[in-house]
């Protein structure tokens, strides 16, 4: 399958000799295998590790990657308090030097890549493919932050006024901004966070998924060894409950650049409306219902392949993979009988092994809610296709690719995080109810349309109010800088992370006015 050609490309650099990795890339995955993650809450630069939680591994939940050591409530205290201290200097430095660092630290992650990969690989379950793409993006995100940073927030705009008098604008930090992340991209979207935050000059307060703690960890470790002072960059793991409240109730809280799920961030919301202080800012990349609207125009090959790549690569645990796959009712057996075919080609394994096309999903919690959903879609709906889970990977939270075919979309209340896509026949006369549908959702993240009649693909688009639409490609996997990613609606805020007015929101502006 096309899944896993990133890998192949990388492992090139390596020798690959008939399918095999060549020893020094072994050896550098196993290297970092055996390094000591463990971590606990960094303040002011100074790591504190305790006896800690296990950190288990996705693929093999007897498996310890590491332990992790939680904030507590004192902890947030204590990282507020030097980073309200230490932000206005930070912010005094200028877009230009701060941008100096972001791009160390694109150099820094450029040269741990095969030690990251390695780890996000471990306690993230992630292929090495996504690995591959993850680190890529991380870096990414800074080189493209540095870049913007120098752009606007380097010197003041020089604005016009009457003769004698100076007008200028300038971009400052908000304060201390909280960085609150997901396990799905557990370095990107992190190390993202972080980047804008401080490029804009906010001192920043760090939480990283619970699943995922060390490789946040390791993060803001070579963040601190890129140049950004201790006191301006704290890292607080921890739950939502205990940490997570601690940081959006807090007064001194200027904003929140969060990503998960849509629950997760209406709480933040109302947790910020409701506190006393400054109003702050939230900036929110939450879930979708994603959906690819086919016709009979399409081409058949391509649609499978794009469809495969967005419903189920990273184990569909993408907010922009397909969910519900729109197949118009005369080509809906064949493109049937081929993905059924394609999900047979599937390889479903050790994330860290370069031939693995899915690995498994984050935890058995995840698997829990997804096994519930397909019982039900059992009685409600009508299973086409289970993948194979190999025997032998039962220790791990590991959960088959499912196709599975809907009547309606109102069958489909929520996003189901993993890698089930659902297909529902519509006739060619039927496309204004198809897009009716999914405007219902109220979510509005990605769409992908299949169709060679231009009108048809702008038509779609213009009749949904979609952050990213992907017409006769797969929906999955943003470039930075080039498809800025975000949603609309149920799915976020924006702006878009990855795009040119991202900073701008975790900027305050203030106008400069001399009488000369
Ligand atoms: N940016 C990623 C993509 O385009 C998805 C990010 C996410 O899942 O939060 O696939």
């Amino acid at each position: 399958s096309g899944l896993n050609g990133g890998a192949r490309d990388w492992a090139q650099g390596f020798d690959l000799d008939d399918g095999h990795v060549a020893e020094p890339l072994l050896a550098l995955r196993d290297r970092a295998l055996a390094e000591n993650w463990d971590a606990g809450p960094i303040i002011g630069g100074v790591e504190t590790k305790g006896a800690g939680q296990p950190v288990l591994a996705p693929a093999d939940t007897k498996r310890r990657v590491g332990t992790i050591t939680n904030a507590t409530k004192a902890d947030v205290d204590a990282a507020f308090a030097k980073a309200v201290a230490a932000q206005p200097t930070w912010d005094a430095l200028g877009g230009a030097a701060r941008a100096d660092c972001l791009d160390r630290m694109a150099d820094l992650l450029e040269q741990n890549s095969p030690r990251l990969m390695a780890l996000i690989g471990l306690e993230a379950g992630r292929t090495v493919a996504d690995t591959l793409s993850e680190v890529r993006e991380a870096v990414d995100f800074c080189r493209y932050y540095a870049l913007k940073a120098r752009e606007s927030f380097a010197a003041p705009m020089p604005l016009p006024g009457p003769t004698g008098e100076l007008n200028q604008l300038s971009l400052h930090g908000r304060g201390v901004f909280a960085c609150i992340s997901p396990w799905n991209f557990p370095l990107a979207i992190f190390a993202g966070q972080i980047a804008a935050a401080l490029a804009a000059g906010n001192a920043v307060l760090a939480k990283p998924a619970e699943q995922t703690p060390l490789i946040g960890a390791e993060a803001v470790r070579l963040f601190h060894k890129a140049g950004v002072p201790g006191d301006v960059l704290h890292f607080l793991p921890g739950d939502g409950a205990t940490v997570g409240a601690a940081i959006t109730g807090d007064p001194r809280l200027a904003g929140v650049a969060f990503t998960g799920s849509t629950e997760t961030a209406q709480i933040i919301n109302r947790v910020l409306a409701g506190r006393d202080g400054p109003i702050a800012t939230l900036i929110a990349e939450t879930g979708g219902q994603n959906a690819m609207i086919v016709d009979s125009t399409a081409l058949p090959e391509q649609v499978v392949d794009d469809a495969v790549i967005s419903a189920f690569q990273s184990a569909g645990q993408r907010c922009s993979a397909l969910r519900v796959l729109f197949l118009q009712d005369d080509v809906a057996d064949g493109m049937i009988t081929m993905l059924k075919g394609a999900m047979d080609e599937i390889l479903i394994g050790d994330p860290l092994a370069l031939k693995t096309d899915v690995g498994p999903v984050i935890d058995h919690d995840a698997r829990e809610l997804l096994v519930k959903h397909v019982e039900r879609m059992t009685r409600e709906a009508k299973i086409l296709k289970v993948a194979e889970v190999p025997a032998e990977l039962a220790d791990g939270s590991y959960f088959a690719p499912h196709l599975v075919e809907l009547q309606t979309l109102d069958q489909l209340p929520r996003e189901v995080f993993g890698p089930v896509l659902h297909v529902i026949r519509f006739k060619a006369t039927e496309l204004d109810k198809v897009i009716a549908s999914i405007r219902k959702t109220g979510y509005g993240l990605t769409l992908g349309v299949h169709t060679r009649i231009e009108a048809t693909a702008n038509e779609i688009f213009k009749g949904l109010n979609v952050g990213n639409s992907y017409i006769n490609r797969n929906m999955v996997g943003a470039v930075v800088g080039v498809q800025p990613f975000g949603g609309q609606g149920l799915s976020g805020t924006g702006p878009k992370a990855g795009g040119p007015h991202y900073l701008l929101r975790f900027a305050t502006e203030k106008t400069f006015t001399v009488n000369v």
